[in-house]
């Protein structure tokens, strides 16, 4: 298990008393991470891939080799798997306009959880409209997990993908993505698994789990934002169609017509974000000196506890699994509107999210308008969990005091 002084490497915390509970939004910065990119500004600010000097071949070299490390840390054997991205959202977009928008055809099937954040369900609903598709959904079970019986329904042989999370942002579930993935090759279809909440919280083995397409942001693991990742099975990369086309991604240009390089270049037009994927590996330096396994640990502990500790208060409605999965737990207090809650918890000193959390088809299959997101991180503290249900007994105090 992790001890607290692992947040002596976060500055942010040294002269701050936030209770930080909104981890599934972005996450804050190792000192090691801010050094480092401090450090690439002042001495590393060379663009990559072009200039010949030794000076900027350094800055090419770096930037490559976080691509190696990003291979290693989710098990990908092909560095040419690996494309930079901005985010989460453009990865999935990357491959919705590039690869899926001229494989889908009237009357396929895409598959997606009812769980899905907005960015994996709006470019599959929009392929689905522009090319008669069909959108299916997979709904949840009463305890919050996937229904896996009424996937294996769903899922058939006009499916051409399965969209899924692997672990939902609203409910902190991890998904049967193994079963998933079985499923969509036994009818020929494709995977694609939406790792924003899982890459910063477990390990991954996408050599052990064969996924055809997996995305993630680096924001959500410590990186600075604007840098995400997609993985991709290399004859797949090949077949995506650049949405963007510009420099550095072609191999010859002349009047009338260009040639592209190979991938994953060819998917990176323009100046990339250099200094975003220098400070993503220097991030996947940190996660792997803490080491996955215990970040995975302690963020299910502090999961655990706080789903125990809310569900037995009365008046508190907690979503999702008895067991936790992860460091995500998802509630309301009922009679109370999330956003209050929200805002008597950051007079509190505490920060919380509520809304949507980009998941209204979820939230609506919840029964509810809102709901009240506490998210965790291997930073966070159990201290800090027992400061947040005393804020949270606080909160429900002060509004039966006064009626609602
Ligand atoms: N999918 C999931 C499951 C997420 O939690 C998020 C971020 N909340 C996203 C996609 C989108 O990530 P980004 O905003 O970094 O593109």
């Amino acid at each position: 298990m992790l001890n607290d002084e692992i947040r002596n490497d976060f500055p942010f915390f040294k002269d701050n008393d936030l209770i930080y509970l909104d981890n599934a939004a972005t996450t804050q910065k190792p000192q090691m991470v801010i050094d480092r990119l401090t450090n690439d500004y002042v001495n590393n600010s060379f663009n990559v891939h072009r200039s010949n000097y030794m000076a900027a071949q350094k800055t090419t070299d770096a930037y490559e080799n976080v691509r190696h490390a990003v291979a290693k840390f989710i098990g990908a054997q092909n560095d040419k798997s690996i494309v930079f991205t901005n985010s989460t959202t453009d990865g999935i977009n990357l491959v919705a306009n590039g690869y899926f928008i001229n494989q889908i055809q009237a009357g396929d099937e895409i598959v997606v959880a009812i769980s899905e954040h907005h960015s994996n369900l709006l470019p599959w609903q929009r392929i689905a409209k522009q090319k008669q598709a069909h959108l299916r959904y997979i709904e949840i079970t009463t305890d919050g997990r996937l229904n896996i019986n009424q996937a294996a329904e769903v899922i058939n042989d006009s499916t051409k993908l399965v969209a899924v999370a692997a672990v939902s942002n609203v409910l902190g579930t991890l998904n049967p993505i193994e079963q998933l993935t079985t499923l969509a090759h036994q009818h020929h279809a494709q995977i694609l698994i939406d790792a924003a909440q899982w890459a910063p919280e477990m390990p991954i083995d996408v050599s052990e789990l064969k996924p055809d397409w997996l995305v993630f942001s680096g924001h959500k693991m410590l990186a600075p934002t604007g840098v995400g990742v997609l993985y991709g099975k290399p004859d797949l990369l090949e077949q995506i169609l650049p949405p963007a086309v510009g420099g550095e991604m072609v191999l010859s240009v002349d009047r009338e017509h260009f040639t592209q390089q190979q991938i994953p270049i060819r998917l990176e037009a323009g100046t990339p974000n250099v200094m975003g994927v220098l400070g993503l590996g220097a991030a996947i330096e940190y996660l792997n000196s803490v080491g996955m396994q215990n970040v995975q640990e302690h963020c299910q502990m502090l999961g655990q506890k706080i789903y125990n500790r809310l569900s037995k208060l009365d008046d508190v409605t907690v979503y999702g699994s008895t067991i936790r999965d992860t460091g995500i737990v998802t509630f309301n207090i009922n009679g109370i509107h999330a956003h209050d809650v929200a805002s008597a918890l950051d007079l509190r000193g505490i920060a919380v999210r509520a809304g949507y959390h980009c998941a209204e088809p979820l939230i609506k299959a919840l029964h509810t308008n809102s709901t009240v997101r506490a998210s965790t991180y291997f930073y966070n503290t159990e201290n800090e969990i027992d400061r947040f249900i005393e804020a949270i007994n606080l909160t429900k105090e002060f509004f039966n005091s006064y009626g609602h």
